[in-house]
């Protein structure tokens, strides 16, 4: 059986806590590896290598850094290959989705590589006699990021590279469920020139996170992850004096408009609600459907729904994949029984496909005429399984939207430009699409929720990644005009 261990000091180094957990390929039901998970004491070793790779790392000189982050970009780049097999070999999701993961996050790296102007100051001059102010953006030291399974490849992306090209040493604890990219991205950094030390990655569960989060030397924890986590993390390390962006949970509403182009919206919702088995941050969750277009879209996306190919990840021809693991699926499968559904009506019930072997698969279902109050609406169920919510106008569908306690991405379809302008204005979300069903923010913008789906300030990625990897220092020198100095400088008025 395959053993996963840790990467620290620029080495792949085994854990001393004896504990392990079991790594399954989720389109066969089988374990294929053993990860090892970090004790207290490993995490603490991590952080010690950590701590004597920061000063030299600080004070490499942009243009070094920059190098290496061109280097560590050209690597990943022609390692998409097996970056998304890995990913297909542990998450599940199909290859061109896992290669569609790989690019997202690459876009992160490439905004890295620009860090010589990205951290640039700003420059006040004379702003008193002889006087000029200046500010300046400094790494943090030790900071880390913690991972969900369900992005094993673009999260750690989203935090590492702006990190490193701040200047600060990385510790990934990535999820246990699909540890391995993040050992492939540790010798890549390594290959690209990164010095050992600046990047770490520690496999664990809960012990390992909890040290990170009272951890002394850590000045700075990113998390992403479901929202009773990130909760705990943001109030556990902030308690401990640490800077903290914590991401949580979803339930993404998509909302379809009486003159919405209900063939494009159906296929959004279609490819949004199931693409990854439903398991993203930002699949599509809730469909609301306004007035008329109700019958006509939950007709189309029924339609659509048996041509969605689900097999193995690794099989080109498969469009979904299974879900992460059996105790997932069943979990997700649950929703479709009548206690969670308050009345809803199951127009597609994915339970009734069947696969062969064992592997974690479940159809994709449909349920209309869902109401808030059922479990089906208020959990976030990350499986594949849209619900559509009915209601009579524009401001109930905004009315609907902005009472759930989460606020991550939301999406309108509509013709009418006014109307999705006004949704902009309106909705309480941090990502809004306009006919697009899937608003991830590109690199050089930040990503972030709103509500319970964001604890902190800060978004990941983008400037708001350089700000929160950075802190700055204000600088005021006085600087006597040479002419009135005693030494002679050269100047005729010194003679
Ligand atoms: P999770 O919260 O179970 O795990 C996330 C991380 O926290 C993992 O590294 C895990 O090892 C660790 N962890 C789990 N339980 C813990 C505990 N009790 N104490 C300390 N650490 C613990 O999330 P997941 O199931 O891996 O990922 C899916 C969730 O992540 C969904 O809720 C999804 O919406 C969310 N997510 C959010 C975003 C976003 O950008 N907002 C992006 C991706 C995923």
């Amino acid at each position: 059986m395959k053993q996963i261990a840790h990467w620290v000091g620029g080495a792949s180094t085994p854990a001393t806590s004896g504990r392990t957990s079991p790594v399954y390929n989720p389109a066969t039901g089988a374990q294929t590896a053993t990860v090892e998970l970090a004790s207290a004491a490993d995490l603490d070793a991590a952080v010690e290598t950590a701590l004597s790779a920061f000063p030299e790392w600080r004070a490499t000189p942009l243009s070094r850094r920059a190098e290496i982050l061109f280097r560590f970009r050209d690597l990943v780049d022609s390692h998409r290959d097996d970056i998304a097999s890995l990913i297909t070999a542990e998450h599940g999701k199909v290859h061109s989705d896992a290669l569609g993961e790989v690019a997202r996050g690459l876009e992160n790296v490439e905004f890295s590589c620009g860090v010589p102007n990205l951290l640039k100051g700003g420059f006040s001059e004379q702003a008193s006699t002889g006087v000029d102010v200046y500010s300046i953006l400094q790494p943090l030291g030790v900071v880390a990021g913690i991972t969900p399974f369900n992005f094993p490849a673009m999260v750690p992306m989203w935090m590492f590279s702006n990190a490193i090209a701040c200047g600060n040493c990385f510790i990934l604890k990535p999820s246990e469920k699909d540890p391995s990219p993040s050992l492939l991205f540790a010798e890549l950094w390594q290959r690209a020139g990164l010095p050992a030390g600046v990047f770490s990655v520690v496999q664990g569960d809960r012990e390992a996170v909890d040290r990170i989060l009272e951890h002394p030397d850590i000045s700075a924890v990113s998390f992403v992850g479901s929202t009773p986590i990130a909760r705990h993390v943001y109030e556990t390390a902030t308690r401990h004096g640490k800077r903290v962006q914590a991401l949580g949970g979803a339930k993404n509403h998509m909302v379809v408009l009486p003159d919405a182009d209900v063939e494009m919206a159906a296929d959004a919702a279609v490819s949004a609600g199931y693409g990854s088995a439903g398991e993203r941050c930002m699949a599509v969750s809730a469909v609301v459907a306004v007035g008329d277009v109700a019958d006509r879209l939950v007709a189309a996306i029924a339609k659509r729904i048996p041509s969605v190919t689900i097999g193995p990840g690794d099989d080109p021809a498969s469009q979904m994949g299974p879900l992460v693991t059996r105790e997932h699926r069943d979990r997700v499968a649950s929703y479709l029984e009548d206690a969670a559904l308050g009345g809803a009506e199951i127009v597609v019930d994915g339970r009734r496909q069947t696969f062969e072997g064992d592997g974690f698969f479940l159809g994709a279902s449909l349920v209309d005429s869902v109401r808030p109050g059922s479990r089906v609406y208020d959990d976030e169920i990350f499986g594949p399984v849209l619900a559509v919510l009915r209601v009579a106008t524009y401001e109930d569908a905004v009315r609907l939207v902005n009472d759930n306690p989460y606020g991550n991405g939301v999406a309108i379809f509509t013709r009418d430009g006014g109307a999705a302008r006004r949704f902009q204005f309106e909705v309480q979300a941090g990502m809004v699409g306009v006919n697009v069903p899937i608003p991830v923010p590109v690199a050089y913008y930040s990503f972030g929720g709103w509500k319970s789906s964001l604890f902190g300030d800060t978004h990941m990625y983008g400037p708001e990644g350089i700000h929160f990897y950075t802190r700055s220092k204000v600088v005021t020198s006085r600087w006597p005009d040479p002419s009135t100095s005693t030494i002679d400088l050269g100047f005729p008025q010194n003679r």
